[in-house]
């Protein structure tokens, strides 16, 4: 679907050359890599080069991640990308899971090595291969790292941030000495995910549990959390893995407990990745382009003086430099775009489609008055307009406020969309109307992973998640098999 179609260099129509997404959601949400800057391809299908308005998204997601993680207890390590052969295949549903996508190094220094090397498409096995060892008593629990890193798979369709051969991420990899400990830091970790992006990023999103079916290949439950991109597919913006002891056995992964007894420790693996930043392209862009949550955003304020003739300039930048030294110096992040060999209209449009927040003008006149105009990426046209005072004090505590607003806004619509296209079904006809519309299916369910692929098959959609939040009114009739559902589960065609 995305095999290189010649729109990252040739866009057509719309504003600024921006594919209307009503028209054509893959090639808008090309075209908005491409005017936002945000990514290349690499000259290896699938790979992708993250330029630094994108990789400065990744660093706030990073940021927050990582402080979150250090608060709660995890400390940063790092373990090679090389990994033998032999350690992928001792968990035996790891090894089915993941063969497939597998990258194979098979020669170094010009000869053939006797054990091929897999490039790291997760870590659980080369760090159970470390844990073993270190890991010797229950003093030495619970063990609680992080690592930042970037893994490969070799996925077959591919298309910028939301899945690409190879990726950067966290991976968290945590040791307990009960299941219970090990049961809560997999919620616990999914519970940041859920303030990472809905408070970060302002993507809500609804978290819950994956069916058997499409669990983490060696987990005994996989969390995750869900998130609606605007043409209605379900997009998996993170996930927890439950690992029980199937990789300890396969490990030897044991402590002494205290009664001195030798146990299997109980593991837990987290992990949220570059999609993400797929996610904010695709939850909040619009025709205009990118737009980014002010969290995120690198810029947050750009200011575009406005010079009409020749002696306007020192006054209006002088007021430009005083105001957007005064909100720096309040820890908002801005940039002034004074280039004059482009006219105001087309700088508007270059940091529009950039997905900067807010848009400080400021000519002549609105110097003589003491008051700029702020416009608003959320809300275009006129609507989005305000005029704002160049008190300093004021303008900051203006500019604030609007930033938080914008954050809000952003939030409220993708939640608004979400829940517009959520449709509560009972049956299997139901399902299928719903998902031909472009909509979640959200339906009593205790249907068996076979049920679920007669669903997949005919339909496209997946099971996304049981949510953690369950309606009242339960247990009600599957709405495929007809047996009593305890549950609901959401279906939605996914990327
Ligand atoms: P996993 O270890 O498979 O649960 O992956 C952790 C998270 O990484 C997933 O929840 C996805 O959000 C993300 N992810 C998985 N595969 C890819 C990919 N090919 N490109 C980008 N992100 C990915």
């Amino acid at each position: 679907w995305i095999a290189r179609p010649d729109s990252l260099q040739k866009p057509v129509g719309g504003k600024a050359g921006v594919t209307p997404k009503s028209e054509d959601f893959n090639r808008w949400y090309l075209d908005v890599v491409k005017f936002g800057e945000l990514a290349d391809y690499g000259p290896v299908r699938g790979t992708m080069v993250i330029r630094p308005w994108g990789y400065s998204l990744w660093e706030s997601i990073q940021q927050y991640l990582d402080r979150r993680f250090k608060e709660t207890g995890h400390s940063n390590a790092y373990f090679p990308m090389l990994i033998p052969r032999s350690f992928v295949d001792k968990e035996a549903s790891h090894v089915e899971g993941f063969a497939p996508e597998l990258a194979i190094v098979t020669q170094g220094g010009g000869k053939e090595l006797e054990e091929p090397l897999v490039i790291r498409p997760t870590s659980e096995t080369m760090v159970n291969h470390m844990f073993s060892q270190w890991i010797q008593g229950y003093r030495d629990l619970p063990l609680l790292l992080n690592q930042w890193a970037n893994v490969v798979r070799w996925e077959l369709r591919t298309r910028p941030f939301l899945r690409t051969l190879e990726f950067l991420w966290q991976e968290g990899h945590c040791a307990f000495a009960t299941a219970e400990e090990a049961e809560k830091e997999a919620r616990d970790m999914l519970d940041i995910y859920v303030e990472c992006a809905t408070q970060v990023a302002a993507m809500p999103v609804v978290p819950g549990r994956k069916s058997a079916a499409e669990s983490f290949a060696g987990a005994v439950s996989t969390y995750t959390i869900e998130a609606m991109m605007s043409d209605g597919r379900a997009l998996q913006a993170g996930t927890s893995h439950n690992l029980g002891q199937n990789f300890a056995k396969a490990f030897d992964t044991t402590f002494l407990d205290s009664n001195g007894e030798r146990k299997f420790v109980h593991q837990v693996s987290f992990g949220m990745s570059t999609r993400m930043i797929g996610g904010v392209i695709g939850v909040h862009g619009d025709d205009n382009g990118l737009q980014l949550p002010p969290l995120m955003a690198p810029v947050q304020v750009v200011f575009v003086p406005i010079l009409k003739k020749d002696g306007d300039e020192a006054g209006v930048m002088e007021a430009v430099s005083q105001l957007a030294a005064a909100a720096q110096a309040a820890g908002i992040r801005t940039k002034v775009d004074a280039d004059p060999n482009k006219s105001p209209g087309f700088r508007f449009n270059y940091w529009e489609l950039k997905g900067v927040p807010l848009r400080v003008e400021l000519g002549p006149r609105d110097v003589e008055q003491g008051s700029c105009i702020v416009a608003r990426r959320d809300r275009p046209g006129k609507e989005g307009k305000s005029n704002l005072s160049m008190d300093e004090k004021e303008f900051v505590a203006g500019i604030q406020q609007a930033l938080q607003d914008v954050q809000a806004n952003m939030y409220t619509a993708a939640m608004d969309f979400r829940e517009a296209n959520i449709v509560d079904v009972e049956s299997y006809e139901q399902l299928q109307a719903a998902v031909a519309a472009g909509k979640w299916a959200r339906g009593p369910w205790a249907g068996s992973s076979k049920d679920e692929n007669i669903i997949k098959e005919a339909t496209s959609a997946t099971l996304r998640c049981i949510p953690f939040e369950q309606p009242e009114g339960l247990p009600k009739p599957c709405l495929l098999t007809g047996a009593a559902a305890s549950e609901v589960a959401i279906f939605a065609k996914a990327y």
